[in-house]
């Protein structure tokens, strides 16, 4: 293959045959064609772009690159997410166990985060002993006998994926969306799935700063992937603010456990602990009186760190009670949902929904979990003991409003770039991650505040990173 004139064909706007296509990645998986000129070419995609046979083929070229999960044939269909990543997106971890225990397997092999936004396995990493990096036949045995398991890719999964995305990085050729595509599709793919439900985030802290980008992405991908055999299908999700109320690894596992233990839907569907629980917190909060005149406070509420506490539960104006995570819980049931009808488990999405719905509410999804955890190496008890502290972080303050009124903004991008400085994200692919830092207890936009009510909390490594962060947090908000 002449490499050379591959290139200048790209660079002239010319198509690319499909077999040339492959030996180009076939030849750079191997080492055979030098960096400075798959970077010319990955230029020359970035300006000319990839046709619909180009992205094609090269998805599969890049899914071929490496090993394809094969599974012993089974009643229960293979299905996956996969979200182009935002803050506090953290449905991956309920959604798996979820979609287990509505009769899927789900071999969900995630990603690592860089910059602002987070990465699934450094959540779990953050739980006592689980392992994420497993090899490929133990991925195939676990989502045999739990249904799920959520790991890092293998070097022998798709290995042209992480050379190319390393030299896209380097050369400025990452927003270039048959790249993106092809990255993507080719490492589902090769998970060998029967349904694929994308949720393609928009928003100030997402990879699509808007709506009609997210869209463009999400129209390449669905027929690509429905194309290659698998039944896909992409939600728009916005990003302009956190999901959830907490961002940073661990609280992020906490949130979705609480997800799994039924927070986020009404008080009648809460199970009678939980409902006792929620009552006495309620009333708890209802006792702490907020400081008259208090700008952004700086107070450490949790010293010594480590302290036990009752979680944190609000009241909205609905009646419900319970930390309201209801829009983490919308999005997770809305893909379980959606891939319920992909695969004909349910005869509509109403249907599909209340399926989902009612399958979290039975608990069994939270014991699946621990199951998953227990399969991955996880220390229960340790994870048990993690979960009942208040705060894993030594300084924890509160961000308090200075005024009454409605929050109008909380923009994900600042909630993301403090929690990456406060050491909760990497700089760099190499940076070492502080799993216990982040920001809970976010007031969401919509929401009425009283002066002094608290609008986030910072969990922090040491008190001058918490000082630097709560200013910072603060402009995130908007009250109106
Ligand atoms: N996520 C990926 O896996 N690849 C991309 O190129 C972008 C987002």
């Amino acid at each position: 293959m002449n490499f050379l004139s591959l290139i200048e064909s790209k660079r002239e706007g010319q198509a690319l045959a499909p077999e040339d296509i492959q030996s180009l990645v076939r030849e750079f998986t191997a080492g055979k064609i030098p960096d400075y000129q798959m970077a010319a070419m990955l230029m020359a995609i970035y300006f000319r772009g990839l046709n619909s046979t180009e992205t094609r083929a090269l998805t599969l070229a890049m899914r071929d690159s490496g090993r394809v999960l094969k599974f012993p044939k089974d009643s229960r269909p293979i299905v996956d997410k996969h979200s182009t990543g935002g803050i506090g997106d953290k449905v991956s971890l309920p959604l798996a166990p979820l979609l287990a225990c509505l009769g899927f397997r789900i071999p969900m092999i995630s990603g690592r985060g860089l910059g602002i936004t987070g990465g699934t396995l450094d959540k779990l990493d953050s739980i006592p002993g689980f392992k994420t990096l497993l090899p490929v036949d133990h991925i195939i045995r676990q989502t045999q006998d739990v249904g799920c398991i959520i790991c890092g890719q293998t070097d022998e999964m798709v290995p042209a994926d992480k050379k190319i995305y390393a030299l896209r990085d380097a050369s400025g050729t990452v927003p270039s969306i048959p790249l993106i595509v092809a990255s993507i599709l080719s490492k589902k793919l090769a998970e060998n799935l029967d349904a694929l439900i994308l949720d393609v985030k928009f928003g100030s802290a997402a990879f699509m700063q808007t709506k009609a980008d997210a869209r463009k992405l999400a129209a390449a991908m669905v027929p690509l992937g429905n194309d290659c055999g698998v039944n896909t299908r992409a939600i728009l999700s916005d990003m302009n603010t956190p999901l959830g109320r907490a961002a940073g690894n661990w609280l992020e596992v906490k949130e979705s456990v609480a997800c799994l233990e039924g927070n986020g839907s009404s008080i009648a569907r809460l199970r009678p602990g939980l409902r006792r629980q929620a009552k006495r917190a309620a009333a708890f909060e209802g006792v702490a009186p907020p400081e008259p005149g208090v700008l952004s406070d700086f107070k450490a509420v949790s010293q010594p760190p480590h302290s036990k506490t009752s979680r944190q539960f609000r009241q909205s104006s609905e009646g419900e009670i319970g930390p309201d995570i209801s829009d983490l819980r919308d999005l997770v049931l809305n893909c379980a949902a959606h891939l319920l009808e992909q695969t004909r488990k349910a005869k509509d999405f109403k249907t599909a929904r209340e399926m989902a719905a009612d399958c979290l509410d039975s608990g069994a999804p939270r014991k699946k979990f621990d199951e998953m955890l227990q399969a991955q190496g996880a220390d229960l008890a340790a994870f048990n003991e993690k979960l009942s502290m208040d705060s894993t972080a030594p300084v924890v303050v509160e961000l308090k409003s200075t005024r009454a009124g409605m929050v109008s903004h909380c923009d994900a991008r600042v909630i993301g770039e403090v929690i990456r400085d406060l050491g909760g994200g990497r700089l760099t692919k190499e940076s070492a991650i502080n799993y216990d830092v982040g920001i809970d207890s976010l007031l969401k936009p919509g929401e009425r505040v009283k002066k002094g009510a608290v609008l986030a909390r910072i969990h922090a490594a040491t008190e001058a990173d918490a000082r630097a962060a709560l200013a910072r947090v603060k402009s995130a908000f908007e009250i109106s």
